[in-house]
């Protein structure tokens, strides 16, 4: 689980990498044409403007540099000097058409400035093709203070006519994000579908390896029943018909949780939360381990924190928890000497199953909770398992909110130790 959903993460990191890459691409690209097309634009206008000069005596000097008479004091503002009054209605109508023939196709208000007034005189708004309409909210032009007299071109939409000349790439460029936040929805929804999937499928295998351990105190109880003298010591008699009969029913309900489970669509454990005493499950779970003690001739010693430990959690799940680590620390040590503690950190109810066995190096203490992680190395492997045990306790644990740690020295021993919110 660890390792797919660390897969899963890599691959939604790269593939948000990828589309914001692709969208900065995008951005720049669509600034740039922006750019351009604001560059167009002052061609144009500049162009119309200097075809105005030649068109109509607007200065003394026609030959003088038509550059230096221009000046563009905003993006949206030219001002052009004039010598002298021209003819208004020439003016506007050479404006009009000298702004069409370069292809400017975008509104123009144009006013002639008196340097000894010192305002505006005159106004005329050049209406071109393809034009905005004029609205209320349009701000009047500033009054740029200057010695000499001048035409003030005022183009009130240019912005927008940029804008509306990159209408297809601004199209495209939409297109293409619609097209990439679909491709990462999709890919989502495939993962989070597998993710499901997956989960799902471990929880089952995990589960059925839960079977294993009833089964397997099942059989060795029912070999010391039929033993020979058995029926001479009944007080063992009763004990191990007990644990068959206890270990059954354990069975029954696992087999029918599981059959919930199986039919339910939940990615996460259903946890059955009720009110019980973590001290008297610490025994049953030892209990229920009985014959495997005996079997290893393991001592387990308890040493509980208070008297009762009264928690809400999901018993059969943590039952199951503990079952797993004490049978660890027992099936990996070689006489198997076990401390349970209990203690109470913050909110938190606490196990701690120390043993005396061969104990897990450092590289491995980590990816001991990973789905069938064993440790290969040594003489270890005499005891079988799936390496699927701690994945279960660890996935039971972090439903709980808990968490589970683990202290080890090769040839000392373990530690493991489980903390789960009280409520
Ligand atoms: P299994 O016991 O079925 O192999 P687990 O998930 O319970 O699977 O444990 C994973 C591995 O961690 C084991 O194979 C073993 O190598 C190591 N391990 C777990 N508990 C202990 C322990 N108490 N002492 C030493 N090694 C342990």
């Amino acid at each position: 689980m660890v390792i797919r959903s660390k897969t899963l993460r890599l691959v939604i990191l790269i593939s948000t990498v990828l589309i914001t890459l692709i969208i900065a691409i995008q951005l720049i690209w669509l600034q740039k044409v922006y750019l351009y097309e604001e560059k167009q634009f002052n061609i144009n206008v500049s162009k119309s403007i200097r075809s105005l000069y030649t068109e109509m005596e607007l200065v003394n000097d026609a030959t003088d540099n038509v550059q230096k008479v221009i000046e563009n004091v905003n993006p949206d503002v030219y001002l052009l000097k004039i010598d002298c009054s021209p003819n208004l209605d020439e003016l506007w109508i050479n404006l009009k058409a000298e702004l069409t023939d370069f292809d400017v196709y975008t509104d123009c208000r144009a006013s002639i400035y008196d340097p000894v007034l010192n305002k505006y005189t005159t106004e005329e708004y050049v209406n071109l093709p393809d034009a905005y309409f004029p609205s209320e909210k349009e701000q009047d032009l500033p009054v740029y203070l200057r010695d000499y007299a001048y035409i003030a071109l005022y183009f009130p939409h240019r912005g927008q006519y940029i804008l509306k000349q990159m209408l297809f790439w601004i199209a495209s460029s939409g297109l293409l994000l619609v097209v990439l936040i679909g491709f990462g929805i999709s890919i989502f929804y495939l993962y989070r579908q597998k993710f499901y999937y997956e989960t799902q499928k471990d929880f089952v295998n995990n589960f059925t390896h839960e079977f294993k351990t009833p089964l397997a105190v099942i059989k060795i109880a029912s070999d010391v029943l039929k033993q020979k003298n058995i029926v001479e010591k009944p007080d063992k008699l009763n004990n191990y018909a007990a644990i068959i009969n206890e270990q059954t029913s354990h069975l029954q309900s696992q087999v029918q949780r599981l059959l919930e489970i199986a039919y339910t669509d939940r990615s996460h454990l259903p946890l059955e939360k009720e009110n019980f005493d973590a001290n008297e499950l610490i025994k049953e779970s030892i209990n229920d381990l009985q014959p495997l003690i005996e079997q290893k001739n393991a001592v387990v010693n308890t040493n509980f924190s208070t008297p009762i430990a009264d928690i809400k959690a999901d018993k059969a799940y943590l039952r199951l928890c503990l079952i797993n680590l004490i049978e660890n620390a027992i099936k990996y040590a070689v006489e198997p000497a076990i401390d349970i503690d209990t203690y109470q950190q913050g909110n938190n109810f606490c196990v701690r199953v120390k043993d005396n066995g061969i104990g897990i190096a450092n590289e491995h203490q980590k990816k001991i909770f990973d789905r069938f992680y064993r440790i290969t190395e040594g003489e270890l492997h005499s005891s079988k398992g799936f390496g699927l045990g701690l994945n279960f306790v660890k996935k039971v644990i972090d439903t709980h909110g808990g968490k589970i740690e683990v202290e080890s020295e090769p040839g000392k021993g373990s530690t493991f130790t489980i903390g789960i919110p009280r409520s």
